[in-house]
């Protein structure tokens, strides 16, 4: 592992240049200061999905602010092209393990959707974001991942994009392994649906089958939890076809 990224890394939204002087008040400030007991000469990366990762070192702080000067750059900003991931939203510590996990395991977009049997009728997208910015600070990442608007099932043939494959994973077993498909892959962009805690209606998986972008896969023998099925499909997937042929980034 490489010790030359601070390991206090912190998003901000800011655009991101050599000597500049930042002053982060309320929540970032308690952050550093309150939680991570950094003080003045303490360095830490900061970076914004855009301008890669840069060294900033604290030079003052105080009741609820916190000054910091950028140094140096650390990282270029490089494309993190992860999968989608498009989930039925369950009870809220599920949404926010799924969320951390997924972030963690490198997707570019979170994609609520709402089937027939989804438990919960509303999302917080600023809770969820919230989430992916502190997973995302803690794994290194240099982006954050899109937090899409809901949207309902019966809805999501009109908003996907053709050149996108979407991976559906069918508890009836009627597709094939998830892994043969994901060795097979040919490259394109892609997404996958993990239906909620009760599983699809049997007419969504009929309608989700009969469309061109779609491919079936089977997650094996189990019945999987719908938290379980997202991070294993997502851990078959880098495994595969993304980035765990990459080592950690420097
Ligand atoms: N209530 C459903 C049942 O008993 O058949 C199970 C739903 S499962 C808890 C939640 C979601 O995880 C499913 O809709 C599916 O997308 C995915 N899933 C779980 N196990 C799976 C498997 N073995 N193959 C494919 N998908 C699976």
């Amino acid at each position: 592992m490489s010790t030359s990224l601070p390991k206090t890394r912190l998003y901000m939204t800011k655009e991101l240049s050599a000597s500049l002087k930042i002053d982060a008040v309320g929540a970032p400030a308690h952050y550093l200061a309150g939680v991570l007991r950094l003080t003045r000469g303490d360095v830490l990366g900061v970076f914004n999905g855009r301008d890669g990762e840069w060294l900033a070192r604290i030079d003052s702080q105080g009741k609820g602010r916190c000054e910091l000067t950028i140094e140096r750059q650390l990282r270029p900003q490089r494309d993190e092209p992860g999968p989608w991931l498009l989930f039925a939203p369950i009870k809220k510590t599920g949404v926010d393990f799924v969320i951390e996990k997924a972030t963690e395991l490198g997707v570019s977009r979170l994609w609520p959707v709402f089937t027939q049997h989804t438990q919960s009728a509303r999302v917080n997208l600023d809770r969820l974001r919230s989430r992916a910015i502190e997973a995302a600070e803690q794994c290194r990442r240099l982006t954050i991942p899109d937090i899409a608007e809901p949207i309902a099932l019966d809805a999501l043939e009109s908003h996907w994009p053709r050149d996108r494959r979407l991976i559906v994973m069918d508890e009836r077993g009627e597709g094939r392994p998830l892994a043969e498909i994901v060795h097979h892959f040919d490259g394109s962009p892609a997404g996958m649906l993990v239906g909620p805690e009760g599983g699809f209606a049997t007419s969504e998986l009929d309608a989700l089958a009969a469309l061109p972008f779609v491919t079936r896969a089977s997650l094996g023998p189990r019945i999987l939890r719908a938290e379980t099925a997202a991070i294993a499909a997502l851990v078959c997937w880098q495994a595969l076809a993304g980035d765990w042929n990459q080592s950690l980034a420097q």
